[in-house]
């Protein structure tokens, strides 16, 4: 139970693209400008490969281990984005395996990270609602990081991410979304802007999302 038939999947996949479309067209946007990532994390190598056939690359995973096993068996031009904690001590091998690096929260991160055999895309985390409970740099503290990153040669720094609260309905994360904007435009002008998840992508197209991350509403509920 919890996971959807393989046929469902076409289905979910071709309604999520027209629901991408229909919130750029409302917000006046290009839908080449929002990207959205399949996050895998927990979900099965087949069913990877199953929307893989449906012609999508990007997909997101949160666990190393779990991203290794699933990458030794799928096909090489998957491109993966780390969506989970990025611990310090898994950060240099997150770093040389993964294509983008949504959650950089802490500078003991960032000096592993500085230690990738490449230049590593990036987006800092940002624990916009500061909720105690969550990882994220606090805004006022996203200026000291912002300075660490653009010191750290192999770190590409490309943008802000942020989980916003749990929320009811969707138009409640709609100010988080905007503060995150407000953000992005004050530090890092024309930088990616990853933000809303299953709940509250279509607002988060309207507030200025250039990366949306999508696990449940394809995949079906994690168990
Ligand atoms: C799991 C996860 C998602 C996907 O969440 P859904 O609600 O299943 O769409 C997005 N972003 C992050 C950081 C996640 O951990």
């Amino acid at each position: 139970m919890g996971h959807h038939a393989p046929m469902d999947l076409a289905a979910r996949y071709a309604e999520l693209e027209e629901r991408i479309a229909s919130a750029c067209q409302q917000a006046g946007r290009k839908r080449e400008s929002v990207h959205w990532i399949a996050v895998s994390k927990t979900f099965s190598a087949e069913a990877i490969l199953e929307l893989y056939q449906l012609g999508h690359r990007v997909f997101g995973e949160s666990r190393l281990q779990e991203a290794q096993q699933k990458t030794k068996i799928l096909p090489a031009d998957i491109e993966w984005h780390f969506v989970g904690g990025l611990q310090s001590n898994k950060a240099r091998k997150i770093g040389n395996s993964f294509a983008m690096i949504h959650t950089l929260a802490s500078e003991s991160a960032l000096t592993e990270l500085a230690k990738c055999e490449h230049k590593v895309p990036v987006l800092i985390e940002v624990n916009i609602a500061k909720e105690p409970q969550k990882s994220g740099i606090l805004p006022e503290a996203l200026d000291t990081m912002i300075k660490a990153c653009l010191k750290c040669q192999q770190v590409q720094l490309k943008g802000l991410m942020t989980i916003g609260p749990n929320s009811e309905t969707p138009e409640e994360s709609r100010p988080w979304f905007q503060q995150m904007r407000m953000l992005r435009d004050q530090h890092l002008p024309g930088g990616f802007l990853s933000m809303g998840m299953s709940a509250d992508f279509d607002v988060a197209i309207q507030e200025g999302a250039t990366h949306i991350r999508i696990g449940s509403l394809l995949f079906g509920e994690r168990l």
